[in-house]
């Protein structure tokens, strides 16, 4: 086929997708939830104030998760000497000049946030809230790291503000976690998900999926669509599983014992998940970006940004994909009792 006829075809799906109600995308994006909440579109300010979380400090033997850099998923490691106060008023700064933005949401991204007293996390919250422009917070951590005081404290923000937390939930499979060394298994991550939404159903919850696991398998990807589409969230955020240095996988992708994802393969599980996702369940993203190419090892396709967003949307307008396409094939799916 040439280029042209091939733009001419996914022009020819982009238009027919005009029509759906999500403004000519394939899948429901976070940002279109964002503004029927809130009137307008709203940027997520990411911070970086966490310090550390269990798998570093060793609690119970954990280990650094294999692919884990030294800054703990910080998109933006550099400004973690900044106090928060800083943080969030330089990069609101930048968004307002960059992006012409008006609304807010305080990040709370790097490492595990709720792993230090709720104290802090409540001092931080007040700092974020403290700026008029601030309409919420979205804490990311993990299923096993969320006590009483933090739950309180989450009911208390969001008697004011939007509360969101997000959770890296990475996989259903209980050997994919052992291997990545997380520390938890899948059951923690049903309990999390029941506990937070049962007390609280204003939290908007979401979870974070990783695809590129070893021997992972198009089912499998369809199964975990199908168990998400099982729990009490409002959306997910997708990541290519990728290899930077100085991390344990690292060492293994170095000694050939670990293959990372091509892109053609991620590009189909992207699609195959979104086919089987309950349409009514926001998407964040659809890969996770390198924002720091000089440690990325491997896969190089990981490094290009626009290109893998505009090849993903070109992958699925090609397959004439979208999200929920196969949602009530997945609704007669068997979910696994007691999980
Ligand atoms: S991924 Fe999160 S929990 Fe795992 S080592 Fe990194 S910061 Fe800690």
């Amino acid at each position: 086929m040439t280029t042209s006829l091939r733009a001419m075809e996914i022009m020819a799906l982009t238009a027919k997708q005009t029509n759906s109600p999500w403004g000519g995308l394939p899948y429901y994006p976070i940002s279109q939830f964002y503004r029927s909440l809130f009137g307008c579109k709203v940027y997520k300010v990411p911070v970086s104030v966490a310090q550390t979380c269990p798998n570093r400090e060793g609690i119970k033997g954990m280990q650094t998760c294999n692919f884990c850099d030294e800054w703990g998923s910080a998109a933006y490691p550099e400004i973690r000497h900044h106090s928060l106060e800083e943080q969030v008023a330089r990069t609101m700064e930048n968004m307002r000049l960059n992006y012409r933005a008006q609304k807010f949401l305080v990040y709370f991204q790097a490492y595990t946030n709720t792993f230090s007293k709720s104290q802090q996390l409540r001092q931080q919250f007040a700092e974020a809230f403290a700026f008029p422009d601030v309409v919420g917070a979205v804490v990311g951590t993990r299923p096993d790291c969320i006590s009483d005081a933090v739950m309180d404290l989450w009911y208390e923000a969001s008697q004011t503000h939007f509360m969101a937390v997000e959770l890296g939930v990475q996989s259903f499979d209980n050997k994919q976690l052992e291997w990545m060394r997380r520390g938890h298994l899948v059951d923690k991550t049903f309990q999390a998900v029941e506990r937070i939404s049962r007390s609280n159903p204003q939290i908007n919850l979401g979870i974070h999926l990783m695809f590129g696991w070893p021997d992972e398998t198009d089912e499998d990807i369809i199964e975990a669509a199908q168990l998400t589409n099982s729990l009490p969230i409002h959306n997910v955020k997708l990541h290519n599983l990728h290899v930077l240095k100085n991390t344990p996988l690292a060492e293994d992708y170095l000694a050939g014992r670990f293959k990372p994802i091509e892109l053609e393969d991620y590009s189909r599980r992207v699609m195959l998940f979104l086919q089987h996702l309950n349409p009514r369940i926001a998407v964040h993203r659809l890969a996770a970006l390198s924002r720091r190419s000089e440690e990325l090892l491997a896969p190089r396709w990981t490094a290009k940004k626009m290109e893998i967003y505009q090849g993903l949307l070109d992958y699925l307008r090609e397959h004439g994909a979208y999200q929920g396409q196969k949602f009530a094939d997945s609704r007669l799916a068997k979910i696994p009792a007691g999980e």
